[in-house]
């Protein structure tokens, strides 16, 4: 092999066959892509373990892709249901689902997942760390916590979250500057109690070379966490976030000297204003590395709705630079998503990133609703149902409220405005009372 990783054979200039399918995939010109890559800012994740991914790229200039988070837990530890939702997932248009098992063999969830799944999959080694060693926390030594980073790596992950920014002195600092919220990313939460009992440093900042030689070894791509992510309105763009921001910039800058592709994980819950400035804060401070934001959420207040608050801020974020958006379930914040969650979840993210593509000018982008339009102008149900983001639930609904008349819909009935239109642009009388 003549490269490690896709960032390192961009350097070289050479178009590994990842990057062939990502630029046709794109309609993006090859060269341009390849300079993108070498410069970090488009990432392809695919380990060279994964053997059945389908690659794709992300980058702001690229169609925003979408993140489903499965896995096993103790309350739901079957491992046929995980992987009936992975297929959805991929099949309602995931591009990368992450694995947050916590419960059980996860190492047989994971192999499934990469042997079977064509999606990026991604993991948290933190959560694993816990479930696997069968010990407390505080017992965790850094060698086993960088030993879970190679075994995720060696199973095919294609990237991984590692809570690197938070060392002591982003510790210190958001013990200094109070939260209302404190700490609500699971794996921030993890490992500051680890560093808190055992006064260590955290073991991924401290050892962050290690983690380098494992993912320039597989081409696993860092997703550099967010620990210190606002959990309300009222923590957003605080002291904490950003110091854990600014030290992720220095880790971005050190994988980059070892052709280790990055991207950065961000917020989070945040007012809609603050979002656009964020997204420059971060494109500046981490040197233009791929954004994946985790909502935002816009309000607090929508416990039951949180898909809708995240697609808000989703959208937003990415027509503001964010190029991957982690998806959020009815469920958040309340319990489990269930089939139902994950495919309402999803469907919101991608109208999110389709309306973002929209106002970014991704190519092709606006000729999705060209064709709906058109089906619509037409009164063509059959062409709208095909085009539709759900065309199971478009279907679902016209049926449940048959209009009289076939060419028209239950909304207006006789008043329908597109085929009053039609007709008298043909030149037709419309009387619509007596119709
Ligand atoms: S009836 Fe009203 S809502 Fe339905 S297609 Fe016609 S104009 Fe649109």
């Amino acid at each position: 092999m003549q490269y490690t990783t896709q960032m390192d054979a961009a350097r070289k200039g050479i178009h590994t066959e990842a990057l062939k399918i990502v630029a046709e995939k794109e309609n993006y010109d090859i060269d341009k892509l390849c300079t993108l890559v070498a410069e970090g800012k488009v990432i392809i994740p695919c380990n060279k373990n994964h053997k059945g991914i389908v690659p794709n790229g992300i980058g702001s200039m690229l169609k925003t892709k979408i993140n489903v988070n499965l896995g096993v837990s103790r309350d739901c530890k079957d491992l046929d249901v995980e992987m009936q939702k992975v297929h959805s997932a991929v099949e309602m248009g995931a591009e990368a689902i992450m694995d947050l098992s916590s419960y059980g063999d996860t190492q047989k969830f994971r192999r499934k997942l990469c042997s079977e799944c064509p999606a990026m999959i991604g993991t948290v080694p933190i959560y694993d760390a816990v479930v696997y060693y069968h010990k407390a926390l505080k017992e965790i030594t850094s060698q086993e916590w960088l030993d879970i980073v190679k075994m995720h790596a060696e199973d095919g992950v294609d990237f991984m979250t590692i809570h690197c920014g938070i060392n002591k002195e982003t510790a210190a600092k958001f013990k200094r500057n109070k939260r209302l919220t404190n700490i609500v990313s699971r794996g921030g939460s993890i490992i500051f109690a680890w560093m808190e009992m055992t006064g260590e440093e955290n073991p991924f900042y401290e050892h962050f070379d290690e983690i380098l030689e494992i993912c320039q070894k597989y081409d696993v791509t860092l997703s550099l966490g967010d620990a210190c992510r606002p959990g309300c309105l009222a923590d957003a763009t605080d002291a904490s976030q950003i110091e854990e921001l600014i030290t992720l910039g220095e880790l971005t800058k050190r994988a980059w000297e070892k052709d280790v592709q990055v991207m950065i994980e961000g917020p989070g819950h945040m007012p809609m204003d603050q979002i656009a400035a964020n997204m420059k804060i971060q494109e500046t401070i981490c040197h233009g590395a791929p954004f994946y934001v985790l909502g935002p959420l816009v309000t607090d207040v929508a416990p039951g709705y949180d898909h809708i608050t995240a697609a808000i801020g989703g959208a937003i974020a990415a027509m503001n630079g964010a190029s991957f958006l982690c998806y959020v379930t009815p469920a958040e914040h309340l319990r489990l998503p269930n089939l139902d969650d994950v495919k309402e979840g999803i469907i919101a993210s991608r109208i999110a990133a389709h309306a973002a593509d929209i106002a970014k000018g991704v190519p092709g982008a606006k000729d999705w609703d060209y064709a709906m339009s058109a089906a619509r102008k037409k009164l063509d149900w059959e062409q709208m149902f095909d085009v539709a983001i759900d065309p199971e639930k478009a279907r679902r609904y016209r049926a449940e409220a048959a209009p009289e008349k076939e060419d028209t819909c239950s909304m207006c009935g006789n008043f329908c405005a597109v085929k009053n239109m039609n007709r008298i642009l043909d030149g037709e009388i419309v009387s619509i009372y007596d119709e």
